[in-house]
């Protein structure tokens, strides 16, 4: 959990800076404390000045997470009154758990693959308009199978991919070899490789995005937990803490727990349980792969499930079975040190790494699986925004969410997710 400082300000206000990060500049540089005092001081004259118009849009967004916190920002971009709750730290939640593969890949039927897509190639603006370096790399995806059977199921993976019109490319043993040159592969009947694909730390990124909500004037009440909502035909309030936060728009990106605030404004959003796990290793120096941002190896024994891997921003590397949908409990250490010897099979540079287990995370899953975006038709002042592969879709759905939630737009692109389609539930 990472800790923050608080400063609490006259306005109200709350800014709020990484401990770690403060304690660090404080004890190394003069030059770096000077840094942080100045964007504390701006953030405080920027809260000062933050007194809300007669006509603009009050909105309370509960949850910064990835989905929430960008949203946060695309409304208070736009001008809104932002105010965005969250009983933990920004990116705490389902967020902190994720492995963080920005992919249109594996994602059925072709209207969510195009819908993924377009977030995708939102990413790179996305993030260049934050302050940090939140990990985003691309590079691409590549997966290969050891049997003719796997090798069937990749060719035929990559023939829909190719209809849907993403890139995909069909590669033998020896191209392998020179796209990756890091791995170790032992059999390899057949592998794909998806070029566009890339990866981000989201949990950096939620920072972020709350950090340039506040910048254009949000406030964010950080471990702050949302016990009742009551909502009227106009308008809501949010009993956040001690506080009633009076809102004309609240959105529910509280991830899992968008069932349970749902509930508090009388609005059924039913989720699948689901469980997974990645753990994590401890910083590795060196480059563990070459070219790519993300791997997908095949068992070692029959009847076992692929790895997945992936090395973050600050070396350690992301490990985790089956696909970004498979329900996994175990996170003992036990099963971390599995998962990372069978890692090392295939990628040499994790030999002498550590494995660090991972408590289960819960990923937000709508009962079908899509996305649950939009304004509820039973309680119409409280906005969804229930997603998986939330950091992919993230850069898409806060910018189609502004648009609804601002402009009064009615996206049709959004029709697929409405939440009505769990009236009758
Ligand atoms: C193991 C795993 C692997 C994944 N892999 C991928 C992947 O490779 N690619 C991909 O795109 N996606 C992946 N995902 C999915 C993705 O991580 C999620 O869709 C995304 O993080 C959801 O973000 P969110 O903001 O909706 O939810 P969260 O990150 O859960 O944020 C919700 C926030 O709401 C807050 N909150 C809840 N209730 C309250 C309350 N009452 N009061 C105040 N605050 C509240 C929580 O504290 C939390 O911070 C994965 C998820 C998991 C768990």
């Amino acid at each position: 959990m990472i800790a923050f400082m608080e400063l609490f300000h006259p306005t109200g206000n709350i800014h709020y800076f990484h401990k770690a990060d403060a304690l660090e500049s404080l004890s190394h540089s003069t030059d770096n404390r000077d840094r942080i005092l100045t964007e504390i001081e701006v953030s405080m004259s920027i809260a000062s000045s933050n007194s809300q118009l007669e006509d603009q849009l009050n909105v309370t967004v509960i949850g910064a997470g990835i989905v929430g916190s960008a949203i946060a920002y695309s409304l208070a971009k736009r001008g809104a009154a932002v105010t965005i709750v969250d009983k933990g730290p920004p990116g705490s939640g389902a967020t902190s758990h994720s492995f963080a593969w920005i992919n249109a890949t594996a994602k059925h039927p072709v209207s969510y693959h195009a819908f993924n897509c377009r977030s995708l190639g939102m990413w790179d603006r996305f993030a260049r308009d934050l302050d940090v370096d939140v990990g985003l790399r691309w590079g691409g995806q590549l997966e290969w199978a050891a049997t003719e059977e796997g090798a069937a199921e990749l060719k035929s993976r990559a023939e829909l991919l190719h209809a849907w019109g993403y890139p995909c490319q069909i590669l033998n043993a020896a191209q392998m070899a020179r796209l990756e040159p890091s791995l170790t592969p032992r059999t390899v009947t057949t592998a794909i490789y998806s070029e566009l694909d890339g990866m981000v730390e989201p949990t950096l990124a939620s920072e972020a995005l709350v950090r340039a909500a506040v910048q254009h004037r949000a406030t964010a009440r950080l471990e702050t937990e949302v016990t009742d909502l009551s909502m009227n035909s106009g308008s809501g309030t949010v009993i956040a803490g001690t506080e009633r936060i009076n809102a004309d728009v609240v959105v529910l990106a509280g991830g899992v727990d968008n069932t349970l605030l749902g509930e508090m404004a009388g609005i059924t959003i039913p989720q699948q349980e689901s469980p997974g796990v990645v753990i994590r290793t401890n910083p590795i120096a060196e480059p563990l792969l070459t070219n790519l941002s993300v791997v997908y190896a095949p068992p070692l024994e029959a009847g076992r499930p692929e790895i997945h891997i992936r090395q973050c921003l600050d070396g350690s590397a992301m490990i985790g079975e089956g696909t970004q949908e498979s329900l996994a409990r175990d996170d003992t250490q036990g099963h971390a040190d599995e998962l990372l010897s069978r890692a090392s099979e295939y990628v040499p540079g994790l030999e002498w790494a550590v494995a660090i287990p991972v408590p289960v995370g819960y990923r937000p899953m709508p009962l079908d699986g899509f996305p649950v975006v939009g304004f509820s038709p039973k309680a119409p002042s409280v906005y969804l925004a229930l997603t998986h592969s939330g950091v992919t879709l993230a850069p898409l759905i806060s910018q189609l969410a502004t648009m609804e939630i601002v402009d009064g737009a009615q996206v049709e692109l959004l029709n697929d997710y409405r939440p009505s389609r769990f009236d009758q539930i």
